[in-house]
C-alpha cells in the first residue's frame, strides 16, 4: 500500500494541482488525514514547489462549534480567514484540498446556525469563489479514507476492514495501482473525454430531454455559446489541472430560465454533513417550485434557499451508467465521487468555463449570457440504466445523447 499512497499523492501534487517549480501550494486537510498531507508536500517540494501552506480541518470540532459557539460567530467571517484564501489565490498558488469526512457529523445540528453560516460564508468569500469558479488560480480535491466514513460505506465491516476497502475503491477510482503508470493512464483518460467534447461541442445543441422510468421528464435549455468541457482545466496562468480526481463528466451551464419539468434523484446526496435521499424537485423556468425528500427535506429546502440563485441550475453533467466508478457498485457517499458514477446535475453557481469567453468575463456579463450565480453549488445525482437523453439542435434535429443510461455519440 506504501507504494500506492505515494502514487495517490504524487497524482493529485503533480497532475491535479500540477504544481510548478517556485509556486506555492496551500493544502487544506483534515488534521487526521496528516500523514497523507506530508506526502503530498513531499512530493510538491520534490517537484519544486516553493512553500507548502497548510490550512487544517477538523470534523469533530466543527460540529462541537455548530453545537455550542456563540451565536454571533455564524455571521461574520473575520478578515484574516479571507485574506489567507484571496492573497494565496492572487499570487496564483495552487490549492489542493484532501476530503475525509464522516457523511453524517453535522446530523442533528442547528439548521438556522448552517445557513447563516453559510450566507456569511458565502458573501465573505465572494472573489475567492468566483476566482476559483473561473479558474483564476489551478486548484484539485482529492480525498482519503477515515474510518467514519469507510464504516457508512461498508456497514458490518470490522473498522480495518472497512478502511482497507474504501482505499481500495478510491485508488481504482483513481486510476492508481502502484505500477507507477497511473499518470500515463490519466493522459489516456483525458484524450477519451476530450473526443466526446469535441463531438457535444460541434453539435451546437439548444436543448436536452431527459427521461427515465424514475419519473424524470426534464427539458434543460442550454445558452447559445455554451462549451462542454471535462478532464483538465487551464489556470489564467496557462497551468493545466484537473479539478476532480477522480472525474468522469463532460459538463456545461444551462440556461438560468431553460429548465422545465421534474427531476428525481438516482442515489443519495450527502449534503454537508447530512444524508438527503429519494428527492425529486419539480422545476419552472429554471426556478425549483417543489422540493420533495424522504429523508433530509429541511435540509435540502434550506439549500435551495441560501439566496436567489440556489433555486436556479448551474451545470447539467453526462456521464456513462457503465463507469469505472459505478462498476464498482458502492454508495460513497462522498459527491467527489457519486457525481461521476452518474449524470449528474447542480444547482447554484455555474462554471464560467462553460460559456466561449465566460473566464474573461465579470459575473454581471456571465448572467446577461444566461449563467446562474449563487454562493452555493451542489450536485446530485440523476443518471439511470434507462435514462434516455434527447438533445435538439438549433436547425431543429434531434439526436440520441444518451440511451439506456450510456453515451450514443
Ligand atoms: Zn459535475
Ligand atoms: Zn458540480
Amino acid at each position: 500500500m506504501e507504494k500506492k499512497f505515494e502514487e495517490y499523492a504524487r497524482l493529485l501534487v503533480e497532475v491535479g494541482a500540477n504544481i510548478q517549480k517556485d509556486q506555492t501550494l496551500v493544502i487544506s486537510c483534515p488534521v487526521d488525514c496528516a500523514w497523507f498531507a506530508r506526502l503530498c508536500a513531499k512530493a510538491a517540494y520534490a517537484a519544486g514547489c516553493r512553500e507548502v501552506v497548510m490550512s487544517w480541518g477538523d470534523d469533530q470540532l466543527a460540529r462541537e462549534k455548530y453545537l455550542h459557539a456563540a451565536d454571533g460567530v455564524f455571521d461574520t467571517v473575520p478578515e484574516w480567514r479571507v485574506r489567507f484564501n484571496t492573497d494565496y489565490a492572487r499570487e496564483g498558488a495552487a490549492v489542493l484540498h484532501i476530503g475525509g469526512s464522516d457523511p453524517e457529523i453535522l446530523k442533528g445540528v442547528d439548521q438556522d446556525r448552517m445557513v447563516r453560516a453559510a450566507r456569511a460564508s458565502g458573501a465573505a468569500m465572494k472573489e475567492y469563489r468566483q476566482m476559483q469558479m473561473s479558474n483564476a488560480f489551478p486548484w484539485a480535491i482529492g480525498a482519503i479514507p477515515v474510518p467514519s466514513w469507510a464504516k457508512k460505506v461498508f456497514p458490518g465491516c470490522p473498522e480495518d476492514e472497512a478502511m482497507e476497502k474504501l482505499w481500495n475503491a478510491i485508488l481504482t477510482s483513481v486510476r492508481v495501482t502502484g505500477d507507477g503508470r497511473a499518470v500515463q493512464r490519466w493522459k489516456e483518460h483525458l484524450d477519451t473525454l476530450q473526443v466526446r467534447i469535441d463531438k457535444l461541442n460541434d453539435l451546437r445543441l439548444e436543448s436536452l430531454h431527459y427521461v427515465n422510468a424514475l419519473g424524470t421528464d426534464l427539458t434543460i435549455r442550454l445558452p447559445e455559446d455554451h462549451v462542454w468541457g471535462g478532464g483538465d482545466g487551464v489556470s489564467r496562468a496557462g497551468i493545466h489541472f484537473i479539478a476532480n480526481m477522480p472525474t468522469e463528466e463532460i459538463f456545461t451551464a444551462p440556461l438560468k430560465n431553460g429548465i422545465d419539468g421534474v427531476v428525481y434523484a438516482s442515489m443519495p446526496l450527502c449534503l454537508k454533513g447530512e444524508v438527503v435521499d429519494k428527492f425529486h424537485f419539480v422545476i419552472r423556468e429554471g426556478k425549483i417550485v417543489e422540493v420533495h425528500a424522504e429523508t433530509g427535506e429541511e435540509k435540502l429546502r434550506a439549500e435551495t434557499t441560501l439566496d436567489e440563485g440556489a433555486s436556479y441550475f448551474g451545470e447539467v453533467a453526462l456521464v456513462p451508467y457503465d463507469s469505472p466508478i459505478r462498476n464498482q457498485e458502492l454508495l460513497f457517499y462522498n459527491t467527489l465521487f457519486d457525481e461521476n458514477a452518474a449524470c449528474h446535475l447542480a444547482f447554484g453557481e455555474a462554471y464560467a468555463e462553460c460559456i466561449k469567453g465566460g473566464e474573461d468575463m465579470s459575473r454581471e456579463e456571465l448572467k446577461a449570457r444566461g449563467l446562474n450565480d449563487s454562493i452555493t453549488h451542489v450536485d446530485f445525482m440523476v443518471g439511470t440504466a434507462d435514462l434516455s437523453i434527447t438533445g435538439r439542435t438549433r436547425d431543429g434535429r434531434e439526436v440520441p445523447v444518451f440511451v439506456n443510461g450510456n453515451f450514443a455519440l
